[in-house]
């Protein structure tokens, strides 16, 4: 579903992908761990063509979405993207917010928008605050408002980027559960994530990033439970 192949991609002089390598199939789980500046954020904005690659190619779905003659609107109506800051439109009701995306992006009629925003809302334990508005949630409900209007476009895949970091340690819990059921549904999805239990319970891959690259990637009992790698040993101290 998600092929990235010898993915380059700097900064001025400052190589942040350095040929990173990385397959997704569908209906899979695969998480992301590194240390911070390792690359992560870059490696899913430029899935989501939020940055360009300077070499290497990113297939979504077959289609090479490094191609400048690609559709990048077409492309990112396909992904579901949700960031450590929810960005919900402060002053939209929550129903609106997740409507917005099949309206504008998709097309839908307004009735048509709505039903689907709040068939997604019920998805995410939310029905009850369809009329009200974001700073009434807690940052936790905000998050799956978030999750919601990314899922609303039934996207083949989902990348999320440390949805959980910004959230009160209570509030995280309740997130992390609603992935694991997503997951539960066959949503595809890439997850950047320092939590490391989520990434022990609910991950069916788990990608180490060092120096650009996939330094160290398996199952998460291999990964998290028994790395072979120096780095991501010396990683992983830091969580135990
Ligand atoms: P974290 O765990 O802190 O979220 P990360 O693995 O997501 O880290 P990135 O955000 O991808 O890391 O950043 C990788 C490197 O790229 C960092 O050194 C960062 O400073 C640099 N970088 C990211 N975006 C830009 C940009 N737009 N311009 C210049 N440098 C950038
Ligand atoms: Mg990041």
């Amino acid at each position: 579903l998600l092929r990235v192949s010898g993915v380059r991609k700097a900064f001025g002089d400052h190589v942040v992908l350095d040929g990173l390598s990385l397959d997704v199939h569908a209906h899979r789980v695969v998480v992301l761990i590194g240390a911070s500046g390792s690359g992560k954020s870059t490696l899913l904005r430029c899935v989501n063509l939020l940055e360009e690659v300077d070499d290497g190619t990113i297939e979504v779905e077959g289609r090479d979405v490094t191609d400048p003659r690609v559709d990048a609107d077409r492309v990112r109506a396909r992904i579901g993207m949700v960031f450590q800051s929810y960005n919900l439109f402060p002053h939209l009701r929550v129903l609106d917010n997740v409507a917005l995306a099949p309206r504008l992006v998709h097309g839908a009629s307004r009735a048509e928008a709505r039903d689907r925003a709040l068939a997604m809302l019920e998805r995410v334990g939310l029905a009850g605050k369809a009329r009200a508005f974001p700073d009434e949630l807690s940052g936790g409900q905000q998050q799956r408002v978030a999750i919601a209007r990314a899922l609303v476009g039934r996207p083949a895949l989902m990348l999320l980027d440390e949805v959980t970091s910004a959230l009160d340690p209570e509030l995280v819990g309740e997130v992390l559960e609603l992935l694991a059921d997503l997951k539960e549904d066959g949503v595809t999805m890439v997850v950047a994530t320092h939590e490391m239990g989520f990434a022990r319970h609910v991950a069916d891959e788990v990608c180490f990033l060092h120096a650009g690259r996939v330094h160290e990637r398996g199952t998460p009992e291999q990964v998290l439970g028994d790395p072979q790698e120096p780095r991501t040993q010396e990683f992983l101290r830091r969580f135990t």
